[in-house]
């Protein structure tokens, strides 16, 4: 254990938030935007177009993808996927690190590719899992709006089985009954990283 006073261990500084398609992260992370804005969520670079009411360098960074290729080239993204396999998305390495050099904690909000590549190069951040409340919920999510063929329905329903699977992989998990209190709880985990 640590002397009283010393700066707690880098190890939860750093919190990476990942689940499933569907399980309602990024409506988690516009909770926090909205009622805790003193929390610092990274924004991703992306190569997918705004929607409305999003706005440049607030929900992302909207890049060309030619402004992607150089920034992954010059090694300024902490990690990147393709999502949904369409369109790419990325961390800005520079502004994570400022933070953590700073002792002060950071949150991404992040699909699992993207979680697994900073496990390997900061395997010490604390890695949080978004669950849906059971299996019948994730599918009426993902399926909902009824309008995918049945072998869309299929497709999404198998990749839904195995980033469920990747629980097991990380330290902690949120179910999200009501995205309020899984905001709240997520911001807890944050502040618990603030005291020595
Ligand atoms: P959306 O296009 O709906 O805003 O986001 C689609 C998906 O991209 C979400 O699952 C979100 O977690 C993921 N995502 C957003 N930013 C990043 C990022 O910087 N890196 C990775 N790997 N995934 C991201």
């Amino acid at each position: 254990a640590s002397a009283p006073g010393t700066p707690a261990p880098a190890r939860s500084r750093l919190v990476v938030l990942a689940g499933p398609t569907a399980v309602g992260k990024g409506t988690v992370a516009a909770v926090i935007r909205e009622d805790h804005p003193d929390v610092w969520i990274s924004v991703s670079a992306t190569t997918r177009a705004p929607r409305p009411g999003e706005q440049d360098g607030v929900h992302y960074w909207f890049v060309s993808d030619e402004e992607f290729d150089r920034m992954a080239a010059e090694g300024e993204l902490l990690e990147w996927a393709v999502v949904h396999g369409r369109h790419r998305y990325g961390t800005p390495r520079r502004p994570v690190e400022e933070r953590l050099a700073q002792g002060r904690p950071a949150l991404l909000e992040i699909d699992l590719q993207g979680a697994r590549q900073v496990r390997d190069t900061m395997p010490d951040a604390l890695f949080v899992f978004l669950k849906p409340p059971s299996w019948e919920e994730l599918v009426r999510r993902l399926t909902g709006r009824g309008t995918e063929s049945e072998e869309e329905r299929e497709r999404r329903l198998a990749t839904a089985r195995t980033e469920l699977a990747a629980e097991a992989e990380f330290d902690v998990t949120i179910v999200n009954h009501e995205v309020h209190a899984a905001a709240d709880e997520l911001v807890n985990l944050l502040r618990l990283d603030l005291e020595p």
